[in-house]
């Protein structure tokens, strides 16, 4: 890296598959790393395999680096800095914030990705302007960081991103990972895609012939990639799974406008930004019939890929007031202990 500067940042986007990794200036990213999150091991084999990254990377730097800000998928026991029985990943709990403040003698925070990325585009993002806004992902779930009045909301628990559970079809059976019913992921999470198709066969709500109905009965896997390619090729079947999704995320979006009354949305996840195309048009005109205040300004989030980068980016550099507050005692105790 041939980039000079006085301070340097670690931002870390820790997703159930990937983990990115990037050596940042407080203006933006300047080199990065992308590596399969480790699917085994204890509870510290995560952050070993974050700090051996770093050191391997930029070694050299760390003298220099300032601080480290963590996205990552949750649950997050946000006091502890940890994740508490992930959905996605074998490893039953493992340690962020400790181990890595410990080796690294370093701040170290951590928060849920979605949030974290809600204040990327505070600072490196569309919302540079505006003081109400969310961020919303539409990927293999569905979440959402939101930010009030110009505060970051965190809730009790570190939760108060869980949009994907409103419920928005109260009289469905389809049952949400969560174990509740009709909630707006269940309908619009990429994980759920399969479940929303064997129940549309098994309603048998299909006269035309579709080749995707043939897949589905012989008990084959559909992700959403498969989906939005049925979908593009015409297929019935897939066009009624694609009308739910619009249909259940522009009443989720709805509930979240009349909730926060933002003046911007930016939506962000692998499944929207790959469909932007079938996707974001008819989702934003029917919003609009469910709204009271005034609709907000909807579009792609720009960061791409790198949103949750940025917003570990974010976090370290411009640490929320209720983080520091959570996060900040221990972070300085261990240092001080080391
Ligand atoms: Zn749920």
């Amino acid at each position: 890296v041939s980039h000079i500067a006085e301070e340097y940042y670690i931002a870390i986007d820790l997703g159930a598959t990937k983990t990115r990794i990037a050596l940042c200036d407080k203006n933006g990213i300047i080199e990065k790393t992308v590596y399969y999150t480790p699917r085994q091991g204890n509870e510290y084999t995560i952050a070993e395999s974050i700090h051996s990254k770093i050191v391997s990377m930029w070694g050299n730097k760390v003298d220099k680096i300032k601080a480290l800000g963590i996205a990552t998928i949750g649950p997050l026991d946000i006091k502890e800095g940890r994740v508490v029985r992930p959905a996605n990943v074998p490893i039953r709990s493992f340690e962020l914030l400790k181990p890595l403040v410990k080796t690294l003698k370093k701040p170290v925070y951590v928060v849920n990705d979605c949030v974290a990325a809600a204040w990327g585009e505070k600072y490196y993002g569309d919302a540079v302007n505006y003081e109400n806004f969310i961020y919303l992902t539409l990927s293999t779930g569905v979440g959402a960081g939101v930010v009030v009045d110009g505060n970051l909301l965190i809730g009790k628990m570190g939760n108060a991103h869980e949009v994907g559970h409103i419920v928005v079809d109260f009289t469905s059976d389809l049952q949400c990972g969560c174990g509740g019913r009709g909630h707006w992921e269940v309908f619009a999470g990429g994980a759920n895609v399969n479940k929303v198709l064997r129940y549309l066969v098994e309603k048998n709500s299909l006269n035309a012939y579709s080749e995707l109905k043939e897949k589905v009965l012989s008990g084959e896997q559909i992700d959403a990639r498969k989906l939005f390619e049925y979908y593009r090729n015409g297929d019935p079947l897939a066009k009624k799974a694609v009308d739910i999704y619009i249909e259940a995320t522009a009443a989720g979006i709805a509930s979240i406008i009349n909730v926060y009354d933002p003046e911007l949305i930016t939506i962000g996840g692998s499944v929207f930004l790959n469909n932007v195309d079938i996707l974001y048009e008819p989702i934003v005109s029917r919003v609009k019939t469910n709204t009271i205040t005034q609709p907000p300004i909807i579009k792609p989030t720009r960061l791409g890929d790198d949103v949750g980068l940025y917003g570990a980016l974010a976090i370290a550099v411009h640490t929320p007031r209720k983080i520091a507050e959570i996060q900040g005692k221990m972070i300085s105790r261990i240092i001080g202990e080391a």
